[in-house]
């Protein structure tokens, strides 16, 4: 009793304690995920939970029955609908980007190891040869089903979490919610505004010191996706860090100039599509692309520690700690 009395004091003292209640913490894809949601019931958040599992299903590469999984074995399978849209626009983004981002670089992406974790550094022989199944032009989407040539392998391992986040947004408003935040493990869905009504304030790693943020973006009913190769890599023998966005052009993970990309925009499958095209691409031709996607607004870190920022988020965009000096390049949109 006297226990129950300690609480109600603490929960009318602190009432975001009593929200926290309305949180759900779980492990999927390959990362933890956090959503939280004051106007959600338990049954909302259990049907968001369910749903990330039913997604993971469709698209795991290790899961051996997911619609990927038999498509990457026979070479062709029948899609659901929301395999059919992850892939389709997955190919619509290899288009606009010239194959920056190219769901058929699989083959290569396992052969280094990322899907098992048995990090290696394949030969150029090795590598050459396993190119040769990578073009996104030869996979063929037709009345829901798909099919790859022989040999070639597909992984939508670059905007699943950002189809996911969109999934739970639509799940939570169809329940009522007006504020909630997505965080599937860097994809970030702000739903509405905070319970307050302010923005959303989203801290932006920092790519060399991962303790540290670079600045914060806040943003109303926005995804907000970071990819960098900072947080998924290995060290090889020679003391060379490799990351785990690859350039299609060459089978290596890239390095092109960027060692962080943010992209924020309505729709979470394209900000995720675009942070990892954007990092493949660099920093002068991601500058030159921009401007035809007015719709999202970007924020890249160069590797020599320079930012470049769409326009559309001066604004939003406040930098810290050692970011406040930074060179930034605005790209006009
Ligand atoms: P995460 O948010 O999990 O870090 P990203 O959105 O950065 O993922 O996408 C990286 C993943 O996408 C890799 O783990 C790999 O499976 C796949 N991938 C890597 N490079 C490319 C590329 N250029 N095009 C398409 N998929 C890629
Ligand atoms: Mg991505």
């Amino acid at each position: 009793m006297k226990r129950a009395l300690f609480l109600l004091c603490l929960l009318l003292l602190f009432p975001s304690l009593a929200r926290a209640s309305q949180a759900r913490t779980f492990f999927a894809m390959d990362t933890v995920m956090t959503v939280s949601a004051p106007e959600a019931d338990s049954a909302l958040l259990d049907a968001c939970e369910r749903e990330i599992f039913r997604l993971e299903r469709l698209f795991s590469v290790t899961d051996p029955d997911s619609e990927i999984s038999i498509l990457n074995r026979d070479g062709r399978a029948a899609l659901s609908p929301d395999t059919e849209r992850v892939l389709s626009y997955a190919l619509d983004a290899a288009r606009l980007t010239g194959g920056a981002l190219d769901v058929t670089l699989y083959p290569v992406v396992k052969a280094w190891g990322f899907t098992t974790g048995e990090y290696r550094v394949p030969s150029d022989e090795e590598i050459a040869a396993l190119l040769t199944y990578v073009d996104w032009t030869q996979a063929e989407l037709t009345d829901g089903a798909a099919t790859l040539p022989e040999g070639a392998q597909v992984d939508l391992g670059a905007l699943a979490k950002g189809y996911a986040s969109d999934a739970l947004a639509d799940i939570l408003i169809r329940g009522g919610v007006t504020s909630a935040l997505i965080d599937l493990g860097g994809n970030i869905y702000c739903l509405g505004s905070k319970p307050d009504g302010s923005f959303w304030r989203i801290g932006i790693r920092d790519p060399i010191d991962s303790s540290a943020y670079l600045g914060s973006l806040s943003v109303k009913n926005a995804a907000v996706v970071t990819s960098g190769s900072y947080e998924r890599n290995f060290t090889a023998e020679d003391g060379h860090v490799y990351g785990h966005i690859f350039d299609p052009a060459t089978g290596r993970p890239a390095e092109n100039g960027l060692i962080s990309v943010t992209v924020t925009g309505k729709n979470g499958m394209q900000c995720d599509a675009l942070t990892t095209a954007l990092y493949v691409l660099g920093p002068q031709a991601a500058a030159e692309l921009l401007p035809h996607i007015p719709e999202v607004g970007a924020l890249m870190v160069d590797d020599g520690g320079e930012l470049w920022i769409t326009e559309s988020l001066r604004p939003f965009f406040t930098p810290l700690g050692s970011y406040q000096s930074a060179p930034i390049h605005w790209i006009a949109q």
